[in-house]
């Protein structure tokens, strides 16, 4: 069967021949690949910045926004049927006896880095035909969300961003007041996190680049939040229009943009940073009115890498959710679908768009 296969070494990425995996234990469900998103992480690997194969092996296979179609289940899996649609986990815990976040089921929270991830990190991903998986770690999805399960995992980071938010604001037992969020960027995690947000009650900015009107920003007025060009309104200008700004969602992965907004989060306000910059270079910064305002304002800075399985619960959920909510801007995000011998374009960064798909098979097929 074919795949997608990265060989950091050899800097090259290629479509290969590998042999389909076939079912090893009865807890094991084996899968029909169908589509397999495209996100920035992948094309910093295929740019070769990071990216690990398995152990013994000098390659591995790219994606891990994964859709698969079951077509076999182990005799020990008995809530699973063939033909049912499940989206995977991408982190595997590691096997550290005293990694207490692993050990407790919260592997996002993996303190010792010896975590593997699909089509990441000494796991080989899911741009392939077949599959073959535990049954904990799949995740089941509706069949008539058949066209948007694909963006599932891409949601689990807002998904975790909100619980996250949820824990920390608990410090607030009168809830906060008005909430209002602005997310930097508009690319799938930005406006993921913008649907996520307004669904859960936020007055929404979406605060990117692009001057109106665009596809992006389509998205974003069609899902209830503003979209503001930073390119037109000045980031003092966006502060002052949006008011006490009690959460800002960073996807933009510029962290020049995001410290200078930093700086105008309101009282008692949390900032989440999702995003991984690399080749940055180091930039002038206004530390005093940073830490002023985050001991006057009481404000909080968290990173959130990853998900787990609360996050992928609620993400499952809430697909539904926008796909009942906001049909068209949902199924608007994902602007590209090819087939796997074009992978080049939408991987190595020369189509545009938002979120661009992996075709690997039709369901049933
Ligand atoms: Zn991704
Ligand atoms: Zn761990």
């Amino acid at each position: 069967m074919k795949a997608v296969a990265v060989y950091p070494a050899q800097h090259a990425v290629n479509i290969i021949d590998i042999a389909e995996p076939h079912l090893a234990a009865p807890t094991q469900v084996k899968l029909r690949m169908l589509e397999v998103g495209v996100c920035g992480t992948d094309k910093d690997i295929c740019a070769f910045a990071y990216g690990t194969p398995p152990e013994g092996s000098d390659h591995f296979v790219l994606g891990h926004e994964s859709l698969g179609e079951v077509v076999e289940a182990g005799p020990a899996v008995t809530d699973l049927d063939v033909g049912d649609l499940v989206v995977s986990t991408v982190r595997l815990p590691c096997s550290d006896a005293n990694c207490i976040a692993c050990r407790a089921g919260h592997y996002d929270f993996c303190i010792t880095g010896n975590y593997r991830e699909h089509g990441i990190k000494d796991l080989d991903g899911f741009m392939t035909e077949f599959v073959v998986e535990e049954r904990h770690n799949l995740h089941p999805v509706a069949r008539e969300l058949r066209d948007v399960a694909v963006l599932v995992e891409p949601l689990t980071i807002a998904e975790k961003a909100l619980i996250e938010v949820g824990e920390i604001q608990r410090r607030l037992p009168w809830g906060g007041g008005p909430h209002r969020a602005v997310v930097l960027g508009s690319g799938p995690v930005g406006l993921l996190g913008a649907m996520t947000l307004v669904n859960s009650g936020f007055e929404t900015y979406v605060y990117s680049r692009a001057p109106k009107p665009n596809a992006k920003a389509a998205v974003a007025e069609g899902v209830g939040a503003r979209y503001i060009s930073s390119v037109e309104t000045p980031i003092a200008q966006m502060a002052e229009q949006v008011g006490n700004i009690d959460l800002i969602y960073e996807a933009a992965g510029a962290p020049q943009f995001a410290f200078e907004v930093l700086k105008h989060l309101g009282s008692n306000g949390i900032y989440v940073f999702t995003g991984v910059p690399r080749d940055q270079p180091p930039i002038e910064f206004d530390t005093e009115r940073i830490m002023c305002n985050l001991v006057l304002k009481n404000q909080v800075v968290v990173g959130v890498v990853n998900a787990g399985p609360q996050a992928f619960d609620n993400a499952v959920r809430d697909i539904g959710v926008f796909a009942a909510r906001w049909p068209q801007p949902l199924r608007a995000t994902i602007t590209g679908r090819y087939p796997m011998e074009d992978f080049r374009d939408p991987v190595m960064g020369k189509a545009g768009g938002i979120k661009n798909v992996i075709e690997i098979a039709q369901a049933g097929k």
